[in-house]
Parts: C-alpha cells; sequence; structure tokens
C-alpha cells in the first residue's frame, strides 16, 4: 500500500485463489494502529467492528486475577493507546479494496504461486507456474516457507516449539467473568491467552488459544466434548456458566509455532519482511504487528530508491541494521519470555513472576516502562533510531 501511495508500480503474486478466511493473529498495538492510520485503514477497521481494548490481564488459572494493565498511561505517547482487535482475515479485505480503489499502480494477481526468484545485475525474474515476470526487486512476504529467503541464501535461525497451539472460540462472553478484551492465564499444564474479537458483530467472540503436547491426537483434541472439557479446566476457577453447561463454540484450529530469524532480510535485489523474516508465539500479540513494522520500514527505503535514486545497498542494510536486531532484541526475547512465564512449573518462581507482574502493575510507573515495551512503542522508535 505505501508503495502504490508513492505511485510506485507494484504486482502482488498471491498464491491462494482469494484472501483466506482462517483463525490467525488479531490484535493490533499502538504503532501499528498508527501506521495503518497512515494508509487510511484504521478508521475502516473500527467500521468493520474493530474493538478498542485498552486493559489487558495477566491471570492464574487458579487464583484468577493477578494483574490488570491499563493502556491508557500511554495516552500522552499515542493516539491509539490501546490495542485494536479484528481478525487479520477482516483487515485483508480492507486492505485489498483500499488498493484496487485508491492505489493504481499496484496490480494483485490470485492464484499466482511464486516457484523461482532469480536476482541479477539489471533487475529479478520471477517465476509461476504459469508466468514469468520481471521487476526491479522482489520483496517476500510469503510466510514461514519464503520462496525470496531461499532464494537469498539465508537460514532461518531459531527452533519449532514442540507443543503444538490449539486455538478455539466461544460467543459466551467472558466479560461476564471479569476478563478484559486481552487476557494471559498462567498455569503449568494448562495456561492459555484469551481475546475478544469481533466476528460478525456485536457482543463478538472470545478466542482461547492453548497448548496440546506432542503426543496428542490432533483429530481426538478437536472433538466437541475434549474441547468443552478444557475450555471448564482452564476457565473453571472464574465460574463459567454457559447455557445448558455448555458453550457455544464457533472456529477451531490447530498450529506449530516456530521462534525464528532469517541471518539477513535484504541482499541484492531481494528482500523479506513478515513472516517470511522472522516467526514467533503468538503471546503478547507481536507477530503481524512486527510483520507490518518491516514492511513500512522498507516501503521508506524504497521510495527513496524509487523516486530520489538512493543507494540500495546502503538502504537495504540499514532495513537489516533496524529490523534484524530488533527481533531478536524485542519480538523473540518477549515471545519467549511470556511463554516461559506462563508455563513456569517450579511453584517457587511461578509466584515471584506473580507477584512481580502484580507489582508492576499496581506501580504506574513501573507499569507506564512495561506497557512502552509490550505494546511496542518502544521497538518501534529504538530501530528509528538505528542509522
Ligand atoms: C493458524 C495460525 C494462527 C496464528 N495466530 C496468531 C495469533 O493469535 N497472534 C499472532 O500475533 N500471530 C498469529 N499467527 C501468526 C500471524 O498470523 C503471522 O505472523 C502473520 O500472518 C504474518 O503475516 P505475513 O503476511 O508475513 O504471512 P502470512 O499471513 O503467512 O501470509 C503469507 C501469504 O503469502 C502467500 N504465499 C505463500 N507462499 C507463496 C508463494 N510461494 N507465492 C505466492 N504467495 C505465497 C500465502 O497464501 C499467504 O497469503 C498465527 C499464524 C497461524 C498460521
Amino acid at each position: 500500500m505505501s508503495l502504490g501511495m508513492a505511485d510506485i508500480p507494484v504486482l502482488v503474486l498471491e498464491a491462494e485463489q482469494q484472501l483466506t478466511h482462517d483463525l490467525r493473529a488479531g490484535a493490533f498495538h499502538p504503532p501499528t494502529i498508527e501506521m495503518l492510520d497512515r494508509l487510511g485503514a484504521a478508521e475502516r477497521m473500527f467500521a468493520a467492528g474493530g474493538l478498542p481494548h485498552a486493559h489487558w490481564q495477566l491471570r492464574d488459572r487458579v487464583e484468577g486475577l493477578v494483574a490488570d494493565f491499563d493502556l491508557n498511561l500511554l495516552a500522552d505517547e499515542t493516539r491509539f493507546p490501546y490495542r485494536l482487535h479484528l481478525e487479520q482475515h477482516r483487515l485483508t479485505p480492507i486492505l485489498l479494496d483500499l488498493i484496487r480503489t485508491t492505489t493504481p499502480s499496484v496490480e494483485v494477481q490470485f492464484g499466482q504461486r511464486v516457484t523461482a526468484v532469480n536476482p541479477d545485475s539489471d533487475g529479478v525474474t520471477v517465476e509461476t507456474a504459469s508466468d514469468t515476470f520481471r521487476g526491479r526487486y522482489a520483496i517476500g512476504c510469503e510466510g514461514v516457507r519464503s520462496v525470496v529467503r531461499e532464494a537469498m541464501g539465508v537460514n532461518y535461525e531459531g527452533f519449532t516449539w514442540e507443543d503444538r497451539y490449539l486455538a478455539t472460540s466461544t460467543s459466551y462472553q467472558l466479560h461476564d467473568l471479569g476478563f478484559a478484551g486481552a487476557g494471559y492465564i498462567s498455569d503449568p499444564e494448562a495456561w492459555a491467552a484469551v481475546f475478544h474479537v469481533p466476528d460478525t458483530g456485536p457482543p463478538g467472540i472470545w478466542r482461547i488459544v492453548y497448548p496440546i503436547g506432542p503426543e496428542v491426537d490432533e483429530k481426538q483434541e478437536l472433538q466437541p466434548e475434549n474441547l468443552q472439557k478444557k475450555l471448564f479446566h482452564i476457565l473453571g476457577s472464574a465460574n463459567p456458566e454457559p447455557p445448558g453447561g455448555v458453550f457455544p463454540l464457533h472456529y477451531n484450529s490447530i498450529y506449530r509455532v516456530h521462534q525464528r530469524v532469517a541471518t539477513c532480510f535484504a541482499r541484492d535485489r531481494l528482500i523479506v519482511a513478515g513472516d517470511a523474516a522472522h516467526a514467533n508465539n503468538p503471546l503478547g500479540g507481536l507477530g503481524l504487528n512486527s510483520g507490518i513494522h518491516d514492511a513500512v520500514n522498507i516501503s521508506a527505503k524504497l521510495i527513496e530508491i524509487w523516486h530520489n535514486g538512493a543507494d540500495s545497498v546502503e538502504l537495504f542494510d540499514r532495513y537489516d541494521r533496524q529490523r534484524r536486531p530488533i527481533h531478536h532484541k524485542h519480538i523473540q526475547a518477549m515471545s519467549i519470555r511470556n511463554k516461559r512465564m506462563l508455563e513456569e512449573r517450579d511453584p517457587v518462581v511461578r509466584r515471584q513472576n506473580l507477584d512481580e507482574q502484580r507489582a508492576i502493575a499496581e506501580d504506574p510507573v513501573r507499569a507506564r516502562a512495561y506497557l512502552m515495551e509490550t505494546s511496542m512503542i518502544n521497538s518501534v522508535r529504538e530501530a528509528a533510531e538505528i542509522e
């Protein structure tokens, strides 16, 4: 979108026949909302039912509420002091419509799976099953199995967690049990992330994501009776009373989670952004957000190169310097720390962790510093400072 707004010709090749409609990310942090606002998308996200949640909680599965964090503490730092919840598959139609109606220099072709990318001294040749295209640069935004990243010959370093994550959702309203719109439940076995998302409209649905062990059979785990049992276990101490004793369930899926960062984000005429460049667990809602931060960062540089003849080698290096270390220092570190904290098994360490989180939330100075980090304001500002 940013490139189209600067009248740069762009061809988007998407493997699927249409936009996908699956349960993925759904929380946008303040700097991301600011970026989407500059693209004209934020207003439409609200119109599509996006839910601003200023509070998020840390809870213990048995003891209940541990800490409540209030993003209003950042009201002097951002115009959007909240997390905006909207499913990823509700944002993509907004962006596609904006592209089609406002940026004539951008063309989107569906059903075009990229199979090969070959850079040379003048440009890049991109092949799909049926066509060959030429461009000056290729940006790989095609997820963890990136063809562009492979063509760059860089590693995707890190690891894949043993446990998988099951995401389910219920229209039973957890607000009624004292839940804030976003929350994390700590437990050595049955930890979970809980998010209120708009779905097709008010009152919205609650997404609950929890781990399943490597030995567990996926089909078995997705049986309705097992999902019900698990939800009662996770939410039990909050005393849920769904009608007829059954949570009304909606979407379910199971996915694998990686912690990986490519060893280089831009080389020659090739660039990677989003999951093609990095992947992390969903605890903290950092994956999609940081991918948008990459895209906005590299777009500004490509505009400088395209319109003002800036040196691409220098600016691609700067993109790599600005974004790659940020992923290690902030995104990987935070998402891994969040997971370890939620699943901590040592009762003494668990108690210390929860007490520490409560103390932070209750002290406005510490809470503000913590929220600057967890809402990704620090990582975006730090990247911008890197020369
Ligand atoms: C099931 C699931 C649940 C998730 N839940 C959360 C969550 O709760 N919170 C969170 O923060 N993150 C979550 N994530 C991660 C988050 O969705 C990703 O970080 C985000 O989607 C990354 O966006 P992206 O555009 O980089 O990649 P993707 O969303 O993966 O998009 C890549 C696109 O490229 C297309 N493509 C792939 N290969 C090719 C090719 N060769 N040629 C052309 N097109 C291609 C794909 O069809 C797809 O449309 C989840 C991911 C999954 C898979």
